[in-house]
C-alpha cells in the first residue's frame, strides 16, 4: 500500500473532505486523506437535524468570531455564491428556511455523496487515530496503525465538541509542537447554565419566544428556548459564541414598545404583553409586578416592567462540550497566511476548519467556514504544483 503522497489530509470531515474534492478536481496530485472514524462526515451528517445548514443567504465578517480581515480574505476566494454554484453543478439546489438558512432539501447525505464523489481519487485511510506529525525532509504522519509521509499537510481535524463523533485536540498539538500560538478551546453554539436568580426561566421549559440578545457589542435577533437546564434555541447558542462570562442582556419583546402598548388601555398587563401567558406571569413575578389594568401602572411600575426590552443577567457557565455543536479557539490565525492559511513558519503545513481560531454563529457559518479554508489551502497548493 502506498503511503506516500503529495498531500495528506487530517481528517475527513467537512474541510478535510473539500480540500480532498478541490485537489481531485483541479489536479494530479496524490492525496491521501486519514480519518478516525470508520467513514467521513460524520458532524456534517447529523448536522441541521439531518439535513445540514450548508450556508446563509448573508454571509459576512460580523458573523464570524476571529480575526475581521482574515475572516474576509478566506471567504474572498470561495464565497457562499461560489458554494452555491458549485452545489448546483453538482446537482444539489439547497432550499432557504426563514429566509435566511440553506439546507440540503432531503438529507445531508445529498451533499455528503458530492464530497465522497469529487475526492474520490483520494486514498482514504479510515479507522485510524493521527497520533503525531513531525517534518524531517518531507511531514512524516505517525497513526496508531502505520506511518504516512507526504509533502504537504492540511489539517483538518476539527475542535473537540461532540467527542463521540471522533472528535479529538490531536490539531492543535501539532500546531503548538510547530511552534504556532493556540487559544484554548472552548465551548460555543451551546445553551447557557443560569444562577439561582434566573431558576424561573428553567421553569418555563418548553417555552420558545422570539428574542433580541445583546452581549458585547453583538446582537443577536433569533428564538430562544427556555429549557430544563438553562437557555438555549439559536439566538442563545449564537450568543454563546460571543459570550465568555459578565452579564449579557435579553429583549423579550423586540421591534415593540411595551410601554406604548400600555397607554391608556384598561386591559390587563399580562394580555398586553402579547407573549405566552406562562412566560407573562413569571416575568412579571420577577420583576414584582402585578398583573394589573395598564392604566393602573405608577411611574417606577412602567419602569419595572421596561425590564422586559433589557433583561440584564449573568449565565453561570455553559451545557459543556458535550452539547456544544463547536469548540472557538484554535490555532491563532496570526499565524496562518490569509489567503491559504498556510503556516506562516511551516512551509507546506495548512490549518483549515475548525482547527483555526475562527468560529461562526448558528445558521450555517461553520460549514461555509470549513469549505471556504479548505478551497484556499488546496488552491494554494495547486498553485504551487504548477
Ligand atoms: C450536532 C451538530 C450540528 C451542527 N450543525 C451545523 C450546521 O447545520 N451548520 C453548520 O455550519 N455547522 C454545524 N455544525 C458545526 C460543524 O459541524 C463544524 O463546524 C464543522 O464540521 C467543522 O468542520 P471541520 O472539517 O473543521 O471538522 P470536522 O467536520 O469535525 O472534521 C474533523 C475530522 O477529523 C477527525 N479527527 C479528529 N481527530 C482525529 C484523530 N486524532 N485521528 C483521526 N481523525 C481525527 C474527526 O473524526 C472528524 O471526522 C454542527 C456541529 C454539531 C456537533
Amino acid at each position: 500500500m502506498n503511503k506516500e503522497f503529495d498531500v495528506m489530509i487530517l481528517g475527513a470531515g467537512a474541510s478535510g473532505m473539500m480540500a480532498a474534492a478541490w485537489l481531485n478536481v483541479h489536479s494530479k496530485l496524490r492525496v491521501g486523506v486519514i480519518e478516525g472514524n470508520d467513514k467521513p462526515a460524520a458532524k456534517l451528517k447529523i448536522s441541521g437535524g439531518g439535513k445540514c445548514n450548508i450556508t446563509n443567504t448573508r454571509v459576512s465578517t460580523s458573523n464570524f468570531l476571529g480575526d475581521d480581515s482574515f475572516v474576509e480574505a478566506i471567504l474572498k476566494q470561495f464565497s457562499k455564491d461560489d458554494l452555491l454554484k458549485w452545489l448546483e453543478d453538482e446537482g444539489l439546489r439547497p432550499v432557504v428556511r426563514k429566509n435566511r438558512y440553506y439546507f440540503c432539501p432531503g438529507s445531508s447525505d445529498e451533499i455528503i455523496t458530492i464530497l465522497r464523489r469529487k475526492s474520490a481519487q483520494s486514498t482514504f485511510f479510515f479507522s485510524r487515530k493521527i497520533i503525531a506529525v513531525e517534518k524531517k525532509e518531507v511531514f512524516v504522519i505517525r497513526t496508531d496503525r502505520e506511518t504516512f509521509t507526504a509533502s504537504q499537510v492540511i489539517v483538518a481535524t476539527g475542535g473537540i465538541s461532540f467527542k463521540s463523533l471522533g472528535a479529538s485536540d490531536i490539531g492543535v498539538k501539532i500546531a503548538q509542537q510547530f511552534g504556532h500560538e493556540i487559544k484554548t478551546f472552548q465551548p460555543a453554539l451551546v445553551g447557557l447554565t443560569l444562577q439561582p436568580d434566573q431558576f424561573w426561566m428553567k421553569e418555563l421549559s418548553g417555552i420558545s419566544l422570539k428574542v433580541e440578545i445583546t452581549v458585547g457589542d453583538r446582537v443577536l435577533q433569533e428564538d430562544m428556548l427556555f429549557a430544563h437546564r438553562g437557555i438555549s434555541g439559536p439566538a442563545v447558542l449564537s450568543a454563546s459564541l460571543y459570550w465568555t462570562k459578565g452579564s449579557l442582556s435579553i429583549d423579550f419583546l423586540p421591534g415593540q414598545d411595551i410601554i406604548k402598548l400600555c397607554a391608556d388601555q384598561k386591559k390587563q398587563l399580562s394580555s398586553v404583553m402579547r407573549l405566552s401567558k406562562r412566560f407573562s406571569k413569571s416575568f412579571l413575578a420577577v420583576v414584582n409586578l402585578k398583573d394589573k389594568p395598564c392604566n393602573k401602572l405608577s411611574v417606577e411600575e412602567k419602569q419595572q416592567l421596561s425590564q422586559l426590552h433589557h433583561y440584564r443577567f449573568a449565565p453561570s457557565g455553559t451545557f459543556g462540550f458535550t452539547k456544544a455543536e463547536v469548540s472557538k479557539g484554535g490555532v491563532l490565525t496570526s499565524g496562518l497566511d490569509p489567503k491559504s492559511c498556510e503556516s506562516r513558519q511551516i512551509e507546506g503545513l495548512y490549518f483549515v476548519g475548525e482547527v483555526a481560531d475562527v468560529t461562526g454563529e448558528l445558521g450555517g457559518y461553520n460549514f461555509q467556514w470549513a469549505f471556504s479554508s479548505g478551497v484556499a489551502a488546496a488552491d494554494n497548493i495547486i498553485k504551487k504544483d504548477h
